[in-house]
Formats: C-alpha cells, structure tokens, sequence
C-alpha cells in the first residue's frame, strides 16, 4: 500500500522485528560479524544484501536511506558524508576526464565552485543555463560526451522555481540522466521522479536533519532509466573488472545507486556517519508538519517584507507577483518552503546595518532549520564568484537570504520590523 508522504515521514525506513527496538539503534560498529566464509563472499559479490563494512553500508544509514528513498518514491539511497559528497559521487558515478555536465547556473554557490572549478582540473567540464531559457538554447550544449543534466528544484539563494517538464524533455530526448537537487523543496513539497527526474540529490543538513544537529547528504536512483546499450553510459554496459565483471545496466534495478555504492563509494569513502544517519533519520519524522509550517510562514514574511518602504525587491514563490508563481503553483501546490530572498534599499553597508540589528533572527551560514537565520551570499557562500557570475546564479549584491523559522510568524515579523526601523 502506498502510505501518504506525512506517513512515511514517521513510518518509514525502518521497521523492527519482534523486541527489537522500536527506532533504529545507532549501529556504531565499523564492522561486522559472519560465521562463515561463504556468507561473506555472497556480501562481496552483491549475491545477498547484508553488512560487512560501514564504508559500504550500516544498518543505521540503511535506515535513513529507506526513509528518503520512500518519500521520494525512488529505488534505492546511498547516504553521504554532505550534500557536497552527494553531488561529487553522483557526478564520478556517470563522469570521467573528457565528459561534461550540463548545469543550471542557479545553484548552490558549493555546487557551483565544484562544477566550475574543481571538476575541471579532473578533466570533467560543466556548461551552464540559465534554466529560465528556452530549451532550444539548453539542448545546443548536450553533445555526444554529456553525462548528466543537473538542476534544483528551489534554487538557492535566488528561489527560482525549476520547470521539471521542459528539463524532462530534453534529457529524454538526448537519452541524457536528469538529476535534482531537491534539498530546498524536499519530498514533502515536491516529488521530482514524479516529473520526470532520474536522480536526486539532498543536502540532509537542511531540511531532512531539521534542527542544525548533523551533516549530511543523499542520492536517490529513480531507476527510471534505461543505461542498457545507451552509449553515453559505456561505463554501466561494460563488465567492471574492479568489481568482479559486474555489468551495471544488467542488474534488475539501482543501477545507478549500485554502481555508486560499489564503485564511488568504495573508492572515495565519503560515506554517512551512523550518529548523523540516527539523527536525521529522526529529524524526518516531523519532516511534513515543519514543512507546512516553513512554509506558511515564509508566506506570510514574504507579503509583510513586499509592502515594506525599505524593502526593494523580495523573492519568494507564493507571492503573485512572483516571476515563479505559476510554476511553484504547478510543482510545488502545498507550499514552496521557509527560503526567501530580498534585496535592501540602499547599499551592501545598509544590508549589513539590518542583519547586524535583528535580535531573534541569527545571522548564519546555514539554512532551511527550525531557527530563523540570515545571510549576505554575496559576502560568504558565494565570496569566491566574480560579479558576472553572481549575476548568473541570480544573486544580487544586496540579497538578504532569510530562512524562516519555524517560530511563531509574529515574532519573527516583529523582529524583522525592529530592525529595518534601525536603518
Ligand atoms: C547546503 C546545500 C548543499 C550542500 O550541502 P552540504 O550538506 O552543506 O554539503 C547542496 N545543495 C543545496 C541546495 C544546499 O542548500
């Protein structure tokens, strides 16, 4: 039976046999214990699912990788270190030296540095769009080495609204996989596999994990795409000889999350700590009521920060005016989240004179927790980008980027009000 997404927020991921314990027990243990060889070879050969190194899987994790990939309606997780490792590991899943990603550029300004900078100097290039283009002018960078298209369903910081259907077009018209980053919507508020998706990607430090408590990131494999005899994807039809000639695109289903487990992250070890799994396997169990909230009180901050003197511009899809509204209004129905941005009259010192006076809300390099928090991108998350390439990931100079608690809304206003009478 398919259990409804506040459901699967408290339900899902882990369910214990008789006496055992009702949540999951934190399975600190690097290792674990076989009585006999041929038990272990079967882990090795992927014949028989089971534990034999927390490199490669812990029961905990496993816990909080059934939880996401149920709310996503995915196949299968693979919890990471950080949404960073999630991002890296997913691209050295399809990439090597002399492919090349295909970006939106409004993106995290971390995943912007990785695809910008440092995949590069591997030989893997990425070639951006403003994903408000129109998709002929996306489809004219896809060439014969592209290996995925990667997007986010809320943009951080500047909160576009991704339009999943003409990205869906396009990657299945190429055969190209099309990946989300779907840490600011999360699966409560939009299911990307249900608009074409192939690939998700989490930064679990925000909304999943919940309360600022625990880093970390995850993939989910939609298994909704066809790797067999697609020839972008050789590395998934030819026998893997480091691991014992295995053919991906032969197995019946994660390839994707299979050959990220038993290749990436058997290699690169940036695997997701027991402790941190517990706690935002935890974290998720409220994941559906903080969203609602998130939400409606970002509504409500949005539309009292629109008709303020002070305030120049604010972004944030339920607003009516808002560029996004009809597409949050199509992909994101049930609220669009607790990010919003807006741009202060004035210069970046008057920016810096607001932040500097608000006494609730605390100024932070961290988002989308149950705290109300701030931050000027352009002077931290996104200090190494020229002024070009601010602009292109739609981040003015005097962006504000709040994240609304989940407080109560008054307070949170009042705070707001307090310090814009400072300036
Ligand atoms: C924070 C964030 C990341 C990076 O996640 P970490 O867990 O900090 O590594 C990636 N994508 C988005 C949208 C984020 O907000």
């Amino acid at each position: 039976m398919a259990y409804k997404q506040d459901t699967i927020c408290v339900q899902g991921g882990y369910r214990p046999k008789s006496g055992e314990s009702r949540i999951p027990p934190i399975s600190q243990s690097t290792t674990y214990f076989y009585d006999s060889t041929q038990g272990m070879a079967d882990l090795f050969d992927l014949k028989a699912d089971g534990y034999f190194y927390s490199r490669l899987a812990n029961p905990t994790v496993a816990a909080f990788e059934g939880k996401v990939t149920a709310l996503e309606g995915g196949v299968a997780g693979v919890g990471c270190s950080s949404g960073m490792a999630a991002t890296t590991l997913a691209a050295f899943t399809v990439c090597g030296a002399g492919d090349n990603i295909v970006s939106s550029s409004a993106i995290y300004g971390g995943t912007f540095n990785l695809f910008a900078v440092t995949l590069p100097k591997l030989g893997i290039e990425t070639r951006f769009f403003d994903p408000d283009a129109p998709a002929e002018e996306i489809e004219k960078l896809i060439d014969g080495n592209t290996r995925l298209i990667f997007t986010e369903t809320v943009a951080n910081p500047s909160i576009k609204i991704l339009d999943f259907e003409k990205i869906a077009a396009i990657a299945k018209k190429y055969g190209v996989l099309f990946a989300v980053d779907n840490t600011l919507a999360t699966p409560v508020l939009c299911r990307p596999f249900e608009w074409g998706a192939n690939l998700i990607i989490h930064s679990s430090t925000k909304y999943l994990d919940g309360h600022a408590a625990a880093l970390g990131g995850m993939i989910v494999d939609g298994g909704n795409f066809n790797f067999k005899g697609n020839p972008r994807y050789a590395s998934f039809n030819e026998p893997d000889e480091s691991y014992h000639g295995l053919v991906y695109a032969d197995l019946p289903t994660a390839q994707f999350a299979t050959k990220c487990r038993a290749q990436m992250m058997r290699d690169i070890g940036a695997m997701m700590s027991p402790q941190n799994a517990f706690l935002s396997w935890l974290g998720c169990d409220t994941l559906a009521l903080r969203m609602e909230r998130h939400s409606s009180n970002a509504k409500k901050v949005a539309a009292y920060l629109s008709k303020h003197p002070k305030i120049d511009w604010v972004w944030h899809a339920s607003l009516p005016e808002n560029k996004y509204h009809a597409l949050a209004e199509k992909y994101l129905p049930h609220g669009q989240g607790g990010m919003l941005s807006f741009g202060i009259k004035g210069d970046v010192a008057q920016a810096a004179k607001f932040m500097e006076a608000l006494k609730l809300i605390t100024q932070e390099t961290h988002v989308a927790d149950v705290r109300s928090c701030v931050l000027h991108p352009a002077s931290t998350t996104h200090r190494q980008l020229t002024k070009e390439e601010l602009a292109a990931a739609g981040v003015p100079e005097n962006l504000v980027r709040l994240s609304v608690g989940i407080e109560n809304p008054e307070d949170i206003i009042a705070d707001l009000e307090q310090a814009l009478a400072n300036i």
